[in-house]
């Protein structure tokens, strides 16, 4: 499983707390030099970092998402060169799922030719960041894009011929009525001009993150939070009407109609290990010591494209990644760029247990068992906030999903 994150945004939506650095767009040709400048760059050196570090890429579960920040501002040039790269590292690259995150505004800006040109370097998945199909409200978040863009670049990337295509959603503004969430679902789901659902839905409850300029917001007095019950009440619609249309609530925030459940994401709350490569990228790594012992570790590139460029340029401006010769050990004993933590066997199964709750799915009621107190958790089957699920596991019920964090932080 491979993360590649993108630093770059044309401009910052208003809620956003994800690492990106803004390229605001090529007014003048100097200034459409200087990005292309820079993008290169950034190739050159994710490719010497995915060959620094081929040997504890694990291909227990054959994926590449390339998120962010925003991919779809990049050419299709920099995606071949990252495949090349990966090829290089001996991954294979003809994945189960390769996803792209895009844009609607790129991806009416450039055309089904673009789409086209990820399709046939594998790309089998896209999800676009659509949020809302309310004009106000799409200003108000500082999105590029109105609704009418975002149903426009939905017809492009279906008519480039991809099939399997996810939208996210944003819920819990307080400025959103019960009636203008539910028109907003419903117009996620007719957002084809062939009358074909989304394969997938994300819908995520707004939080007021440190740093974003919605915190800015709050503090000022200019943006009042949804209160629980206003949120509770806008994840019910979303729920209700999702399951009306045939989806399958398979994690907290994400719905899918039957099999297009995502492969990627799914194995993060599996707990599967996974590489992420670009600043900010997380990777989750389980390896052995020299006593045989298992090693559970965390480690991640600091928020910090500058660093991360004059580290990785250093082998060559021109980053030949193929000719990359810095290898993992000498990058983990010097690399400035990355912060790493060890977790104890408890802690990974705490971690273990906390995501597959999250899920459908459920945890394996022995496990469950074994890692939590046990008064609590008689309390929370006896109220039903855990109920048998298939195979002998144990889970939240849907209707109990929107207080999980209570529910795990009780029997944890
Ligand atoms: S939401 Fe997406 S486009 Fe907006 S600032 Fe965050 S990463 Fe960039």
């Amino acid at each position: 499983m491979i993360y590649i994150h993108i630093p770059f945004c044309r401009s910052f939506c208003t809620y956003c707390d994800f690492y990106s650095e803004a390229v605001p767009g090529c007014a003048g040709s100097r200034k459409a030099e200087f990005e292309q400048g820079l993008f290169l760059k950034y190739q050159n050196a994710l490719c010497a970092e995915i060959l620094s570090r081929r040997s504890e890429i694990t291909s227990e579960i054959n994926t590449l998402y390339i998120g962010g920040g925003t991919p779809s501002v990049l050419p299709p040039s920099f995606f071949e060169a990252v495949l090349e790269a990966l090829n290089h590292a001996g991954v294979r690259t003809d994945f189960d799922e390769f996803t792209v995150e895009v844009n609607p505004e790129d991806v009416v800006e450039k055309g089904e030719e673009y789409i086209r040109a990820l399709a046939r370097m594998g790309v089998n998945r896209i999800s676009m960041g659509v949020q809302s199909f309310d004009d106000g409200i799409l200003k108000w978040m500082n999105r590029r894009h109105n609704a009418q863009t975002a149903r426009r670049a939905y017809e492009i990337i279906e008519s480039a011929g991809m099939d399997n295509i996810s939208i996210d959603l944003i819920f819990g503004l307080g400025q959103l009525s019960p009636d203008r969430w539910e028109d907003t679902v419903h117009q996620a789901l007719a957002i084809s001009s062939v009358g074909k659902m989304p394969s997938h839905v994300s819908a995520y409850q707004l939080s007021v993150e440190p740093g974003s300029m919605l915190a800015e917001f709050v503090r000022r007095g200019t943006f009042r939070e949804a209160s629980q019950e206003e949120c509770r009440l806008q994840y019910d619609i979303l729920c209700r009407v999702l399951k009306e249309a045939g989806y399958h609530h398979y994690e907290i925030s994400n719905f899918s109609l039957p099999g297009k459940e995502a492969v990627h994401n799914s194995a993060y709350w599996e707990h599967v290990p996974y590489s992420g490569f670009g600043p900010g990228a997380h990777s989750f790594l389980l390896s052995e010591d020299s006593d045989n012992q298992p090693v559970i570790m965390r480690k991640w590139n600091k928020s910090d494209l500058k660093a991360y460029l004059d580290y990785f340029c250093r082998t060559g401006e021109r980053g030949d990644c193929a000719d990359s010769s810095i290898s993992v050990n000498t990058l983990d004993s010097v690399n400035p760029v990355v912060g790493s933590e060890t977790l104890t066997k408890d802690q990974y199964d705490l971690e273990t247990l906390m995501l597959s709750l999250r899920t459908s799915k459920g945890v394996d009621e022995g496990f469950l068992r074994a890692h939590s107190d046990s008064r609590a958790l008689e309390k929370m089957i006896s109220c039903g906030c855990l109920v048998p699920a298939m195979n002998g596991r144990i889970r939240i019920p849907e209707e109990s999903f929107f207080i999980s964090d209570g529910i795990i932080a009780e029997i944890a």
